[in-house]
């Protein structure tokens, strides 16, 4: 039996990152893979702007200012969002000004409304003729500089980020209506199994519904790849066999299938990446889903997950998340983990376990972990009560109550 780092390193190690590339409208582009730097090819903001609805002043003039004794302003013109300002601040004098508004030449500082005597700040108010300013500002107050965000020329954005919102805000705020990103991974996905009925199909007596490939394609597509679904192989080598080629035929980066790789005596696909592949290992030192192969059929990777629900689930976390972020081109992915103390003692077999768990903030703050549910590998119903996979360590038979362990968020 392999470590599971040892097997994650091999299977990576037989991932090549994605190179293609092509051109997407940035509303397609969330989830996606940047497949070049993006450069600012202006400063960021573009003029210095107001950050409040207020008074455009010279911070010289209003100095002495306080409560007790404003200093009085004559008001000398409106500078609404949206256009260059036409008036000019000099001594003595003021432009209102709104949030987003360039700074009107001459003025340094903006003097927040709230920080004057003008009472009438709603919609629509007619510019006042005077001002009286209750409070002195640093020079600079209030006004977001040109280039305090980021610098024209400067790298914003590197090859290999992968798109989140934030990013597809920045990108929008650029200018960038095409992204240039790298194309998805072809992700082809099979369940095997005499046992198997598709979901829109009635069930016969000993059937059960096909859940594990709706899960990996779930998985998939939550880690960027573009799914395709082959169905429902009975455990046959010929039928498996067909399904894999329809895969290889189709262009799929990697194949995906759950069961037949334990040592029953009906699972196949093992079976047919022995004598039809390569088979690189099958057994990993994990709990669930010990039965896990990798190996490659028609030079094709493939990863055969082991059939019981919570095994599929827990292998994909541990192996295909990693191996979807490295074959999508994505540079510096680490899984996001927590750690947190065990609420309750915890056993297991000396297998390193990935066990279903809930978060919480216990009373001294810490973060804990408690089990969620029901821990048996064919229960799915305890990872839909779960937020968390919490991970113990190979070689560990039973930890207590406070001990700390990395907790994997599930989201
Ligand atoms: P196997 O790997 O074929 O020994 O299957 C292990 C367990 O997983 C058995 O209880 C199967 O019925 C179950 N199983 C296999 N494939 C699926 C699937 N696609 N969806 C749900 N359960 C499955
Ligand atoms: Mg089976």
């Amino acid at each position: 039996m392999l470590p599971v780092q040892e097997a994650r390193r091999r299977l990576l190690a037989g991932l090549t990152p994605l190179t293609e590339r092509e051109r997407v409208p940035l509303a397609a582009a969330l989830g996606r893979v940047l497949a070049a730097p993006v450069t600012a090819e202006v400063d960021s903001p573009a003029f210095a702007n107001s950050s409040m609805d207020g008074f455009a002043v010279r911070a010289e003039d209003i100095a002495a200012a306080s409560p007790d004794a404003p200093t009085a302003l004559s008001v000398v013109g409106d500078a609404p969002a949206g256009q260059m300002p036409q008036a000019a601040v000099g001594p003595g004098t003021t432009v209102r000004i709104m949030t987003g508004a360039p700074l009107p030449q001459g003025a340094d500082t903006v003097v927040p409304v709230e920080l004057t005597d003008v009472r009438d700040r709603s919609a629509g108010a007619s510019l006042p003729q005077r001002v009286a300013i209750q409070r002195a500002l640093a020079a600079g107050a209030y006004v977001r500089g040109r280039g305090e965000d980021f610098a024209a020329g400067q790298a914003v954005l590197p090859a290999g980020r992968r798109l989140r919102p934030q990013e597809i805000g920045l990108l929008a705020m650029l200018g960038r209506a095409q992204v240039e990103v790298f194309r998805q991974p072809r992700l082809a996905v099979l369940a095997t199994g005499d046992e198997l009925v598709a979901v829109e199909q009635p069930l016969a007596a000993g059937m059960i519904h096909d859940s594990n490939s709706h899960t990996l394609a779930a998985l998939a597509i939550s880690c960027g790849a573009e799914v395709t679904r082959l169905g429902i192989a009975p455990d046959d080598a010929d039928a498996i066999r067909a399904r894999l080629d329809e895969a290889a035929a189709g262009g799929a980066d990697l194949i995906l299938t759950s069961a037949g790789v334990s040592v029953g005596s009906y699972d196949y696909v093992r079976k047919v990446l022995e004598t039809d592949g390569e088979l690189d290992f099958w057994r990993v030192n994990m709990r669930p889903g010990k039965p896990l192969a990798f190996g490659r059929y028609r030079g094709v990777p493939l990863v055969g997950l082991p059939g019981n629900p919570a095994s599929t689930f827990v292998g994909f976390e541990v192996f295909l998340r990693p191996a979807l972020h490295h074959l999508s081109g994505e540079r510096g992915w680490t899984r996001p983990t927590l750690r947190a103390a065990l609420a309750e003692t915890v056993e297991s077999d000396g297998r390193e376990s990935y066990l279903r768990a809930q978060l919480r903030v216990g009373e001294d703050g810490r973060l804990e972990a408690l089990l969620a549910g029901h821990q048996g590998s064919g229960n799915l119903y305890g990872l839909a009560q779960a937020d968390a996979l919490i991970v113990l360590p190979a070689g560990v038979q039973s930890l207590p109550a406070g001990s700390m362990v990395d907790a994997w968020p599930l989201l």
